[in-house]
């Protein structure tokens, strides 16, 4: 069915509202209004929690994380990006290679403080290739990282008409 992503990002966003309170992370949004894809809107919520809760538990205090949504034309399909981007610790390029895997976590020591289980990120793999669609990460230590899920648009049904 048609999702309403200015809804899902509004909804993820309370739900990590409290999080972020917690941590003085400041959480915006930025880009388009009114796109939609189709799919699960609670799996796409689920994805953008884990990709929050990712930014802000990686992230210095007083980080800033902002939600980006466009609108990406593409000649076989167009394509609906959501990019999660933090000024947080960043990860190393052996990492990012790694970090979609099931239960990996960097730095064994220090992610056992945030008490996670490393199946954040596979679980949000997951849900996007379920929709037909991809996750890229671009990250620096110490500069911060941005997940992008590309996700197929879905067509405007009224130009079709
Ligand atoms: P879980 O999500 O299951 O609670 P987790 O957060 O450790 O546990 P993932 O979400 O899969 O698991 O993330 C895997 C690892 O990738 C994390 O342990 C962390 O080291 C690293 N990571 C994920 N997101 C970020 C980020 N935004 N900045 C820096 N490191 C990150
Ligand atoms: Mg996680």
């Amino acid at each position: 069915s048609m999702v309403d992503i200015d809804e899902v990002v509004a909804t993820a966003l309370d739900r990590s509202r409290h999080l972020a309170e917690q941590r003085s992370v400041s959480l915006t949004t930025s880009g388009a209004r009114g796109l939609s894809i189709r799919g699960s809107r609670d799996q796409l919520i689920t994805a953008l929690v884990n990709l929050l809760h990712n930014a802000i538990h990686y992230s210095d205090t007083k980080a800033r994380v902002v939600v980006t949504t466009r609108l990406v034309p593409s000649p076989d399909g167009d394509k609906i990006a959501i990019g999660v981007s933090d000024n947080g610790i960043g990860i190393s390029e052996e990492d990012q290679r790694r970090v979609f895997e099931r239960f990996y976590r960097v730095d064994f020591a220090r992610s056992r403080q945030t008490g996670g289980t490393g199946l954040g990120l596979s679980i949000v793999n997951e849900i996007v290739e379920a929709h037909g669609g991809s996750i890229t990460l671009w990250s620096r230590v110490g500069s911060g990282s941005t997940f992008t899920m590309e996700l197929p648009a879905a067509p405007d049904l009224e130009e079709d008409a």
